[in-house]
This record gives structure tokens, sequence and C-alpha cells, in this order.
């Protein structure tokens, strides 16, 4: 054991010298070894024990950053200057970043250590960590079991208490899930509250970079200290002022459209078990409608395949990552490198994105998505202007198991149906364990609210986690 419950403990048992940084990095890099099966990891830093001396150092000295001793893992499509980062890609095997992310600058500037790069799905698509082109991903909590994805790699460190707690990408539920999965906390911030710059982008009107931990106070920890403005990053934001008192009463709504058929009967006992709770704390709960929930799905695929189509092309065998060895000219060049450097589903991506973006088609596929996007954020608009919060399952399964839906595309993007219309909408949403089912696997609840109001989700989230 590593012996600490969270962050602040471990950072109190450094302080009083019950426990030494260094001890602990290299505890976390045995265990991580002991359990490669798990497939978390990439790439791990040994350069992270000399980073736990000199920070350790700070510590005793008490002058440190908020995160300082904080051990944390980075998904390996965020950039990490002078590092190794695949995207879990063929195509970018040898890729070596040449800057750091605004996230791990941040990370860097107060104090934490990073560990390792995460296995993820191939370019963060696919919903199980089947798609790396390194290799599956374990579930921890039982290793039959897919860790969910595409965040699968930080997910399951975190689970298997391979570090304190680690970033991951979430496009359509890529942090959730996994949380969800693995039984531990993960959120999805607002779109624009947390910079995207140097991570790589799949579907950028959708992607976000956020947390993933196993307690409650160390995933807003960690939230503080990577949220906020960046020059870097046009789509970021300020979050705006508010004003007034927060309010006393807070009204929680349940989507209708969330708890219909193919939700697992255990998941919603779990969740129902909950909303009792929130019920004898005092807030007040009724049934809200979301009406074009159905459409999301489809509206997610057809714009997200149609941005990672464009944002994709970059990787050409010109510029950078693999270059094909046997090609007689340029075209064969860009066509061979594409083919022999991305896996299936990848490929299976780049061509329904092109297709909806043809002409002939554009109207009828990515237009009506568009429009459909914007229907889904009137809904969301609609029910905040009477509820704070909305509760609905994270995923309407379990963990399946590994292999049980890989060839099945279909089912697969399905699984995404509670997770994509919050990044449709670019609200915060938060993944919350809140228990297990009778095969032992863990369930998780969805929080979501209103852009830039994560704080009301770890104050939600704190009620049930006592
Ligand atoms: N499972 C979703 C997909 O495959 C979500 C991916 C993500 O959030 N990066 O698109």
């Amino acid at each position: 054991m590593n012996g600490y419950k969270d962050f602040s403990e471990k950072l109190s048992l450094i302080r009083q010298k019950e426990i030494s940084l260094k001890e602990n990095v290299n505890y976390f890099l045995s265990e991580i070894e002991k359990r490669n099966n798990i497939n978390a990891f990439i790439s791990t830093f040994d350069d992270a024990v000399e980073q736990a001396e000199k920070i350790e150092r700070k510590i005793h000295s008490g002058n440190h950053g908020k995160l300082a001793g904080m051990i944390v893992a980075v998904k390996d499509n965020i950039s990490l200057k002078n590092k190794l980062m695949t995207c879990s890609s063929k195509i970018l095997e040898n890729f070596t970043a040449i800057y750091d992310a605004t996230v791990v600058k941040k990370l860097r500037g107060e104090d934490a250590i990073i560990i390792g790069k995460t296995n993820c799905d191939e370019f963060a698509m696919g919903s199980s960590n089947e798609t790396s082109a390194f290799g599956k991903v374990l579930n921890p909590v039982n290793e039959e079991y897919v860790p969910g994805g595409s965040s699968g790699g930080s997910a399951a460190a975190v689970a298997a208490n391979f570090c304190d707690a680690a970033l991951g990408s979430d496009t359509g539920g890529s942090i959730r899930q996994p949380a969800a999965f693995t039984g531990i906390y993960g959120l999805k911030p607002t779109y624009g509250r947390v910079s995207r710059y140097g991570l790589t982008a799949f579907a950028s009107s959708f992607d976000t970079i956020g947390p993933l931990a196993n307690s409650l106070s160390d995933l807003e920890i960690l939230f503080s200290a990577i949220e906020g403005w960046d020059e870097n990053d046009s789509t970021s934001v300020r979050p705006p002022k508010r004003n007034g008192q927060p309010k006393e009463k807070i009204k929680i709504g349940l989507p209708k459209e969330y708890f219909g058929e193919g939700l697992s009967e255990e998941i919603k006992k779990a969740i129902f078990e909950k909303v009792d709770e929130y019920r004898a704390s005092g807030y007040e709960i009724a049934e809200v409608s979301l009406p074009h929930t159905e459409y999301a799905i489809a509206a997610y695929y057809i714009l997200t395949t149609a941005e990672a189509s464009s944002n994709l092309e970059r990787y050409d065998g010109a510029r950078y990552g693999r270059r094909s060895q046997n090609s007689s000219t340029l075209e064969k060049m860009y066509f061979n490198s594409r083919s022999e450097g991305f896996g299936d589903e990848v490929k299976r991506r780049i061509m329904l994105g092109t297709y909806v973006l043809s002409a002939g088609y554009y109207d009828a596929f990515y237009g009506k998505a568009q429009k459909v996007r914007r229907l889904i954020k009137d809904d969301f608009d609609r029910a905040f202007q009477e509820f704070d919060l909305l509760i609905t399952p994270t995923t309407p399964t379990p963990a399946f198991k590994l292999g049980e839906k890989i060839s099945d595309p279909l089912q697969m993007y399905l699984g995404d149906i509670y997770t994509t219309s919050a990044n449709l909408a670019g609200i915060p949403a938060l993944n919350v364990p809140v228990g297990k089912n009778s095969e032992g696997l863990p369930i998780g609840m969805q929080l979501m609210t209103n852009h830039f109001n994560e704080e009301l989700l770890f104050k939600a989230a704190k009620i049930i986690s006592q």
C-alpha cells in the first residue's frame, strides 16, 4: 500500500517525514512493473525519481506549488517536450513532442511529478481501449473486462494505484466512461475552460482535457491547477463572473430519456438510491425532458468524424511520423504511409468523415448534424433555466468483456449514449463512482451542470461520497 487516503494526507505525511517522496515514486514504478499485463502505460519516466528528490526538498523548505509531490500520469495524446507521444498509433510510434502542453506546464509549475504516458485508444477513438496499436489495456478491477476508453490507460493507472491521479481527454465520454468502468472520479470540464494547446486534435470543437482520480478532493485540486484561460488556445474562455449568493435550494433534474430501454437495472437502482440521498439532504428532485437526446449519437459520430478526417490530414508521412519506405511516387508515399500507419477504427472514421463532408452529402449529413447539435444545446439551456444539476447514468451497462464489442463498431458507439450530449453542448460533466453490481463491476453516476459551474458538480458529489 502507499499508505495515505488522498493527496492532502500524503503531503502532510511527507512534511512529517513519515513518507519519502522518492520511495513513493519508486513504489509506483514497481507497481506498474509488477502488473505490466494491465498495459496502462506506453512509457514511464525514470527521471521522476530525481524530480521527487528535488520536490521533496521544496516541500521541506515550505516553498512549493499546490501539487507538490502529486504523481500524475498523462494520456499519450498530450504533449510533453522531448518525450515520445504516440497517440497509441503506429503512425506516431517514434514521434517525440517538441513542446509542453499548457496543462503539462501548469502541472510542472505546481510541482506535480509526471510518471509516464498512458495507453489509450488510437487517436482517442474508441470506448474500450482495444484500438491501441500498443495492445489493449485490462481493467484492474477484473482483468477479463475492458477498462473503457479512450482514456482507459489513465483510468486503469489510477484505479490500479500506479499513480495519484491522471489526465485524460474527453471528446464524447473518454474520461467519464473509463472512470465509470474502473470505479473512480473523472471530470469532463466545460469546453474552453482547460486549454487544449498540446492536445492532439481529434474533433476540435468537442475535445477537452480533464482529471481522473480516486478521491474527489484530488480531482478538485488537479482541476484547479490545470484550468484557466490560455492565449495559445483560441477557444479558451475566461469563466464569467457570477453575481449574487449561491442558491439555497438546489434543484436536480432527472432526464427521463436517460433512464429508458437499454439501461441496466442494477445501474438504475444504484442511481436512484443516490437520488434518495440527495432528497434526504434537502435537494429538490424532479423529472425533466431533454427531447433530442435520441439523436445525440448520430450527430456526434457525424460531426466528430468530419472534424477528425480534416484533423488527421496532417499525418501524411512527409512532415512527421511514420513514412512508408517502399513508395516510388509522392502520392504512393502519402497513400502507403497512411495505410500502414493508421488502424482500422481510425480509417473507418476518416472515411465516414470525408463522406459526410463531400459535396452532395454535406447538407444532408454534416449540415443536419450541426442543426441537431444546436437543438441538443437548446434542450440543456431550457433544463438549466429550472434545474441546477442533472443526474444520469454514465453508461448503460458496466464494463463489458474484452473482445465482446470490438468487431461490432455500432454496438460500441451505442455505449456512448449518455456521454456524448455533454460534448455536443459543451457543458461540464462528472463521473461519480456509486458502488458495484452483483459481479463486482463498478457503477458510475453522471452529474451534469451548466457551463463553467464545475464547482457545483464537486459540491454535489461530496454529499454522496461522505
Ligand atoms: N467513445 C467515443 C468515441 O469513440 C469517445 C471518444 C473520446 O471521448 N475521445 O468517439
